[in-house]
């Protein structure tokens, strides 16, 4: 790592879980007095490194480096936002309405504006999206709270600091749209270093991609109404304007839709299922005519408000993407819906990420450091190194000192219903009350989709009760993760049923915690329409 950092090279590091990978990269980035930028997956993962181990290796090592945290702007309180909100009658329920004063009470206090330091307040607390900014929403340099708005101070420290921690979402979200501060960051560092690499290519491709959705144009519908009845009442019909809007989005699920009239989670349909069909250019061209609509519509107004402009900017927007999908897709893109129970999101992603790598390697010297437990099967590490164009990097694989065989065990259960058959979750749930009521507790469930989370649960439940087990079941969104992970350690003889979310990043020492449950190995389907393309682009080379 330190060679790397000082010579300026690309490194890819595999080494397994609790060999301690983070300190190998923090120590020579701190003894370095490089700038650097550090990125890992999740915000959780963020605050960690932030919270925990930058200060204590700091102090450890007596470096003054000044260290900075940058989230998405949807992590911050938008002061301008809160303000709307507090005047708005839209909050959904009450529950909103008492978050709502929660946050504006910490609003008072917070110097760095981020949500994060709020205990308790779940992450999908349908009062985020009306406190926080979105690049489209947000009024820049014309907000009236500019000067004292937690996003531009947050990058502004980070601009001032010599180490920055972001996530991946962020680093490729940003390199994309160019709005959170990394774009302007990236260029000024000596060092960029990638932990939990290993979800690099997924996140990138997410990003890198464009999307169309019904709930974008519903969201901008209601923001024009909102903006015209706050700032142009009376010139123009926004009620109408947003019908029209509303109307097309609704258009656009029905056409992707098609047949199916009961969607039950995400379904991803190929593009080739629907882009065909009459009704379905038929619905892009209504979109076409709403946008171009709406976007007259605030254009004539645009003197009244900074709103219209950025109003106008997504309908343009809006209407150039729905124009484009209507369009076949470059050889190199791959394109598909995902269906969900009232969302229709047209999807075209590039195949890989080789591009970008490419294009910021060569943009100036600098170390490249890339690090995770899995990154390939081959000393090259291939299955990473090929799809970030990684391929003339230094490669490194750092065996455990663990000894696993001694400690653990991998069991597959034999005669277990498929995960495809209905009565799985019931079988896992059962299964893990079996397990659990064995080990007094001490237990994960993970499972890879949400969907099937409740039912697991619930057949957990029931499996412990009807064996007399008093096993204390605790199931991830009752309660905020920082909560039930908390519950889990405090609390004898829980089992802790998580997805998504729960799978990384999650540290519990000691006998706490002595079994963990998967319900299915957690790989895309081959039927998905991403991972057919990459396979046939794969095949082809
Ligand atoms: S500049 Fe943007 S993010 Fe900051 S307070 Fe204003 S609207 Fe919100």
């Amino acid at each position: 790592m330190a060679v790397a950092i000082a010579e300026r090279q690309s490194l890819v590091a595999e080494a397994g879980t609790g060999v301690g990978k983070t300190f190998a990269y923090l120590v020579p980035l701190l003894l370095s007095g490089r700038r650097a930028l550090v990125s890992t997956a999740t915000k959780s993962l963020q605050d960690q490194l932030f919270l925990r181990d930058l200060p204590r290796l700091r102090d450890a090592l007596k470096v003054p480096v000044r260290i900075a945290l940058l989230k998405g702007r949807g992590s911050y309180l938008c002061l301008h936002r809160l303000a709307e909100a507090r005047d708005s009658a839209q909050l959904p329920d009450r529950f909103a309405v008492r978050a709502l004063a929660r946050i504006e009470v910490w609003a008072q206090g917070t110097s760095s504006g981020d949500l994060a330091e709020i205990d308790g307040l779940d992450e999908r607390s349908p009062v985020i999206p009306f406190v926080t900014s979105t690049r489209d929403n947000c009024l820049g340099q014309d907000c009236p709270r500019f000067r004292d708005c937690h996003v531009i101070k947050a990058r502004r420290e980070a601009m001032a600091a010599d180490l920055v921690v972001v996530n991946h979402h962020l680093f490729f979200a940003d390199l994309a749209l160019r709005d959170s501060g990394v774009a302007e960051l990236l260029p000024t560092v000596d060092a960029a270093v990638f932990d939990e690499a290993h979800q690099l290519v997924e996140t990138g491709l997410q990003f890198l991609g464009s999307f169309l959705s019904s709930n974008q144009l519903i969201d901008f519908a209601r923001d024009v109404v909102a903006a015209g009845l706050s700032h142009a009442r009376g010139l123009a019909d926004w009620t109408q304007v947003a019908g029209t809007l509303e109307r097309a989005a609704r258009e656009l699920r029905l056409a992707t839709a098609g047949p199916l009239r009961e969607v039950k989670g995400v379904l991803k349909l190929r593009w080739d299922e629907r882009a065909g069909r009459p009704e379905f250019h038929e619905a892009l061209a209504a979109l076409v005519t709403a946008a171009d609509a709406a976007r007259d519509a605030v254009l004539a107004v645009e003197d009244s408000a900074p709103d219209f402009t950025r109003l106008a900017d997504r309908a343009r927007r809006l209407s150039q993407l729905a124009q484009a999908f209507a369009q076949p897709a470059a050889v190199d893109r791959v394109r598909w819906i995902d269906l969900g129970p009232r969302d229709a999101r047209l999807v075209e992603s590039p195949l890989h990420i080789r591009d970008l790598f490419t294009e910021q390697r060569a943009a100036a010297p600098r170390a490249w450091i890339f690090t995770s437990a899995t990154l390939g099967s081959d000393d090259k590490l291939s299955w990473f190194t090929d799809s970030a164009a990684l391929e003339d990097a230094t490669t490194l694989r750092v065996d455990s000192p663990f000894d696993y065989p001694a400690h653990a065990r991998t069991w597959v259960p034999p005669r277990f219903p498929k995960p495809n058959e209905p009565g799985h979750p019931a079988a896992v749930g059962a299964l893990a009350a079996r397990l659990a009521g064995r080990l007094q507790g001490r237990t994960f469930v993970l499972t890879t989709t949400l969907r099937v989370l409740p039912l697991i649960a619930q057949a957990l439940t029931d499996a412990a009760q009807a064996a007399g087990d008093h096993l204390v079941v605790l199931v991830q969104g009752t309660h905020p993760k920082r909560t039930l992970l908390q519950r889990f350690l405090d609390t004898p003889r829980s089992v802790l049923v998580g997805s998504a979310s729960f799978w990384e990043g999650i540290d519990v020492p000691g006998d706490a915690l002595q079994c963990v449950i998967i319900d299915k190995l957690p790989f895309p389907p081959p039927h998905d329409p991403l991972v057919q393309a990459r396979s046939k682009e794969l095949e082809s080379r």
